[in-house]
């Protein structure tokens, strides 16, 4: 393999609908990033049915060049068919980086692609990197339950290839207008040549919020008690119509599952309100909502670090705060006085 024959970085654009997934948004922003560092170009993969139009946002949030494939065949995601684009799509112009969002659909892709051509494949990621010397991809990731980070670099094969996790990277601003290079491809692909069928797409249709998507988390932590204390974490994240995010000793506790779990070992959130209660705010807690737009503490130690972390803070008992507030929130709610609760 000549190295020297791969170019460029690519982010592999997730699309839904004729929505573009916000994980692909966070990526051209950091794939911007190392582009520039590198001195090339930094592009979009675009597979699906009638998507060529998403070209233009792909553009406007940070890529010089488009790749479409855009087939009736590649209506649904499916791992043979996408593979065969995305490999068809490395053979022909050979990326030197290729980003995935660590979604379902990214991880499945990747792992599939990485697996083929051969190459190396870092998962899960939440810091890129490019080394100055070499130009090779610092891919960093919390490993062995976040108790290091591990930096993966991949020499010898190309492209080096990484998912990335949601909501860690920055997009950058759209800039309307920009625009670059579109290459459609296509490829000769049957039907009876894939064998996964798409009998039918079940949306989920739970009413609670997802953590990774909400704009209002009510975490709780350790000092809510018990896991009938933390009842209370539940009825408020109810009344606000927001997700319940939880610390790692909580879920370790088993009140609640890992999905649950804000931080290092866990998932990163920036919703617009968090609620941090009974959270004591360890640093490997704080890395996972610190970029959340607004942070507001209730501990009863006035001392807890999380008070340096938030922006509004009440030192006082949660059991006696939380009814307060489940109470004031559901009274203004109904009356109206707040009728969107994301702009309080
Ligand atoms: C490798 C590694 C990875 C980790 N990953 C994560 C992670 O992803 N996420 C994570 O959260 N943690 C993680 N941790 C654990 C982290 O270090 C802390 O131990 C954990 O966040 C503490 O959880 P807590 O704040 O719920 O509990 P505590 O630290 O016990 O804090 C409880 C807080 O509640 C307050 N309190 C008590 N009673 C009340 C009351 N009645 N009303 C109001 N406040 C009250 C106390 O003053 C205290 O500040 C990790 C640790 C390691 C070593």
């Amino acid at each position: 393999m000549n190295l020297e024959d791969y170019h460029g970085v690519w982010v592999f654009i997730e699309e839904q609908e004729g929505t573009i997934a916000p994980v692909s948004i966070e990526l051209l922003g950091a794939g911007r990033r190392l582009a520039d560092k590198r001195g090339v170009e930094l592009a979009g993969v675009i597979i699906g049915n009638q998507v060529k139009p998403l070209a233009a946002t792909v553009f406007e949030y940070g890529a010089d060049v488009v790749y479409v494939y855009d087939q009736t065949i590649f209506k649904d995601y499916r791992t043979e068919s996408y593979m065969k684009a995305l490999l068809h799509c490395c053979e022909t112009y050979k990326p030197e980086i290729i980003l995935f969002g660590a979604t379902s659909t990214g991880k499945d892709l990747a792992s599939a692609v990485a697996t083929d051509l051969p190459t190396g494949l870092t998962a899960d990621t939440t810091e890129l990197d490019v080394e100055e010397d070499t130009g090779l991809l610092l891919a960093s990731r919390p490993a062995f339950g976040g108790n290091i980070m591990a930096t993966i670099l991949c020499k010898k094969y190309r492209p080096q290839m990484a998912t990335v996790r949601p909501k860690v990277m920055k997009a950058l601003d759209a800039e309307p207008g920009r625009t670059g290079k579109l290459i459609e491809e296509k490829i000769d692909i049957k039907e009876e040549d894939i064998r996964t069928k798409v009998l039918e797409i079940v949306k989920a249709t739970t009413k609670k919020v997802r953590i990774d998507e909400a704009d209002i988390i009510v975490a709780g932590g350790k000092g809510l008690g018990s896991e009938e204390g933390f009842q209370l974490v539940h009825r408020l994240a109810e009344t606000l119509g927001g997700a319940v995010g939880a610390s790692r000793d909580v879920v370790e506790a088993g009140w609640i599952e890992h999905h649950h779990q804000v931080g290092q070992t866990g998932v990163t959130v920036t919703p617009k309100i968090y609620f941090a209660i009974g959270i004591s705010g360890a640093i490997q807690h704080l890395v996972g909502m610190k970029n959340s737009s607004m942070i507001i503490a209730i501990n009863k130690d006035p001392d807890a670090p999380i008070f340096e972390a938030c922006h509004y803070g009440i030192v006082g008992d949660a059991f006696e705060i939380i009814p307060l507030l489940i109470e004031q929130f559901s009274h203004a709610l109904e009356k109206e006085e707040v009728n969107h609760v994301g702009e309080v």
